[in-house]
C-alpha cells in the first residue's frame, strides 16, 4: 500500500509526536506559509532535517516522509556509513536556505521559527524505514500507481535488504527513539519486515516503533502471530470499507473480507499471546461513498467485535472530490463520529472552532473559523477590533457576531478583503481580552478545485486590521451625540457598498442568463 492517507502517518504522532505531511497539511485557498517567509524575512526550520534519518528501500537516504519518488538524497546506507551520510553537507545547505526563509520544492514540512533556531542533533534520534515501496493493491493516489510501474522506476531496488536494514540498525539504534516503519508500499510485503522490527527491538528495546498496513498480508495464517511477537508498539490498519464494492472504489484493488480477515487475526493473536502490544488502531478513511449512517454504526459494531484498540474516522481530500461532505468538521451531523474523527494536522478546528493559521501576503495572518467560532478580540480603550473576510469566489455569509453584551448581524461578502469593525465596548467589559461568538450562515466545505476537507466559515484576521472600518455601537454609546453620528455613517457607508455588491451579482447573473440563451439559439 503506497498511499500516505494509507500509510498510518498522522495516526503515528500518537506515539511518535507531531507530525505533518504537505500533502495533508493547511490548504493551497491561500500563498503558503513558506512563500510569505520569503518575504516576510520570517526563519524556517524543518525538524525531519535536525534528527531523522528517513531511508527509501533502496537505501537512499532523503528527509522527511513526502519524497515519493525519490528525488532528494543525503547518501546511501548501501554506500556510506550513516555518520558520514548525518554530516553530509547537503543538509546544512537545506538547513541554511530554510533559515534564510526559502522553502523546499514540492514539500512543507517545514515551519516557522520563532527565536532560537534549532539545533540539528549530532545523529538520529528518529528513524524513518521504507521496507519495500511496492505494494499489493491500488490507493487512489498518483504516488501508489507511479510506485508500481515497472517503467517509472522510482527507486534503485525496490526491497531494502535485511544485511543494510541490521547495519543501518548497529550504527543508530542505541540513540534513537523512535522508528517508523513505513513510508510509501506495504511494509508487510517485505517477507522479512517482521524480523526487521524484532531485530530493533532487540537493539534497543526502548525504540518505539509504530507501522502501518492494509491488512491483508495479515490473512495469510501464522503472518499475524509473527508481528505480535515481533515488538511492534503501534499498528495502523486502514481499511476503508466493509464490504467489497466500496472497499476497491478508493484501494482500487484487494479484497475487504482478507484486509479485515487480517485485522481480526492480529487483535485474536494479541489475545492469544496475552500482549499489550501492538496497539491495534483501525482507520477507516471517510469518503462521500461510505459515510452512511448505517455504515458508520456497522463499523463501529465491528471494530468492538474484533476487539480492535482504536478506531479512528479519518477525513481526507485525497482522492478530490472524493471528500465526505456529510461528516466534515463542522457539518451538523459530524456529532455522529466527533470523538473518533481524526485528520491530518491543521485540518480540524481546534476547541474554538478555529483551524490552524495560514498566511497570506495581501491579508496577512489569519484563521478559518468553523460554522461557528469562538473569538478572542483584543480591546484597546473603548475599543474592540474584529477584522472577517472571505476569498474571492466564495458565497457572501451572514455572520452573526455575539458579544457579551449584545449581537449583531454583519455581511462578509466573497471580495478577498477584510471587512473591518472597531467595536464599541461597554466599561464593564473593557479587560483586555474579549471573548466573541462568530456562527456564519454560510459554511463550505471545499474539495473539488481545491484540496481541502474542512467546512469553512469565515477567515478570521491573526493581529489588527486598519483602514476601511464599520463602527458598530453599543446601546450606552448611542447616548453619545458624536458616536451616534458616526454610527450612521458607517451604517450609510455599508448600505452603499451591500447595494454595489448585490448591482454587480445581478449583472453577472443576467450576463450568464444572456449567454446561456444564445448558446441556446446557436445550438437550434
Ligand atoms: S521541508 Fe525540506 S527539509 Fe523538511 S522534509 Fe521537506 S524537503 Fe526535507
Amino acid at each position: 500500500m503506497s498511499d500516505w492517507a494509507c500509510a498510518g502517518i498522522s495516526d503515528v504522532p500518537n506515539i511518535i509526536g507531531d507530525h505533518r505531511c504537505s500533502r495533508i497539511g493547511p490548504v493551497r485557498l491561500h500563498q503558503s506559509l513558506a512563500g510569505r517567509a520569503a518575504v516576510t524575512g520570517e526563519r524556517l526550520s524543518c525538524e525531519y532535517l535536525s534528527d531523522t534519518l528517513t531511508v527509501l528501500c533502496d537505501g537512499n537516504v532523503t528527509c522527511g516522509l513526502d519524497d515519493p519518488n525519490g528525488t532528494r538524497s543525503f547518501g546511501n546506507i548501501k554506500l556510506s556509513s550513516v555518520d558520514a551520510i548525518w554530516r553530509d553537507l547537503r543538509y546544512a545547505e537545506r538547513k541554511q536556505r530554510l533559515a534564510q526563509g526559502r522553502s523546499c520544492d514540492g514539500c512543507s514540512l517545514h515551519h516557522v521559527v520563532h527565536g532560537a533556531m534549532p539545533e540539528r542533533a549530532s545523529a538520529p534520534r528518529r528513524l524513518i524505514v521504507e521496507a519495500t515501496v511496492t505494494c499489493n493493491i491500488r490507493c487512489k493516489n498518483d504516488a501508489c500507481f507511479k510506485n508500481n510501474d515497472p517503467s517509472e522506476k522510482t527507486r534503485a531496488s525496490n526491497f531494502l535488504p535485511l544485511d543494510a536494514f541490521k547495519s543501518l540498525l548497529d550504527q543508530t539504534a542505541s540513540g534513537v527513539e523512535f522508528m517508523w516503519f513505513l513510508n510509501y508500499g506495504e511494509p508487510f510485503l517485505h517477507p522479512q519486515a517482521e524480523e526487521m522490527i524484532a531485530y530493533a527491538k532487540q537493539k534497543n528495546p526502548g525504540m518505539r516503533i509504530a507501522s502501518s498496513t492494509n491488512g491483508i498480508p495479515f490473512a495469510r495464517p501464522g503472518r499475524a502471530e509473527k508481528l505480535v511477537r515481533s515488538g511492534v508498539d503501534h499498528m495502523t490498519f486502514t481499511i476503508a470499507g466493509i464490504d467489497q464494492p466500496t472497499y476497491v472504489r478508493y484501494h482500487g484493488r484487494g479484497s475487504a473480507a482478507a484486509a479485515l480477515d487480517g485485522l481480526r487475526r492480529v487483535c485474536e493473536a494479541k489475545r492469544e499471546l496475552d500482549l499489550a502490544t501492538p496497539v491495534v488502531q483501525w482507520r477507516y478513511l471517510l469518503f462521500h461513498w461510505n459515510d452512511s449512517a448505517e455504515t458508520i454504526a456497522k463499523v463501529k459494531e465491528l471494530a468492538a467485535e474484533l476487539g480492535v484498540d482504536e478506531l479512528r474516522f479519518y477525513l481526507t481530500h485525497i482522492p478530490a472530490g472524493g471528500a465526505t461532505r456529510r461528516l466534515a468538521f463542522g457539518s451538523p451531523d459530524h456529532h455522529e463520529i466527533a470523538d473518533l474523527a481524526d485528520a491530518s494536522h491543521g485540518m480540524r478546528p481546534d476547541d474554538d472552532g478555529l483551524f490552524l493559521r495560514e498566511d497570506q501576503e495581501s491579508l496577512g495572518p489569519y484563521r478559518w473559523s468553523a460554522p461557528t467560532a469562538r473569538v478572542r478580540l483584543h480591546v484597546q480603550g473603548r475599543f474592540a477590533s474584529l477584522a472577517l473576510s472571505r476569498p474571492p469566489q466564495t458565497p457572501d455569509a451572514g455572520v452573526v457576531v455575539t458579544l457579551p453584551w449584545s449581537k449583531f448581524t454583519t455581511r462578509i461578502s466573497g471580495d478577498g478583503a477584510w471587512a473591518s469593525m472597531r467595536i464599541y465596548v461597554p466599561r464593564r467589559y473593557r479587560r483586555s481580552r474579549l471573548v466573541a461568538t462568530l456562527a456564519t450562515s454560510a459554511w463550505f466545505p471545499v474539495d473539488d478545485d481545491v484540496p481541502d476537507i474542512r467546512c469553512l466559515g469565515v477567515m478570521v484576521a491573526e493581529r489588527e486590521v486598519g483602514g476601511d472600518q464599520t463602527i458598530l455601537f453599543g446601546a450606552r454609546a448611542m447616548k453619545n451625540p458624536h458616536l451616534r453620528q458616526k454610527a450612521r455613517e458607517a451604517q450609510c457607508q455599508l448600505s452603499a457598498r451591500m447595494r454595489s455588491l448585490r448591482a454587480r451579482l445581478a449583472l453577472r447573473r443576467r450576463a450568464s442568463e444572456t449567454l446561456a440563451a444564445l448558446k441556446k439559439k446557436h445550438r437550434a
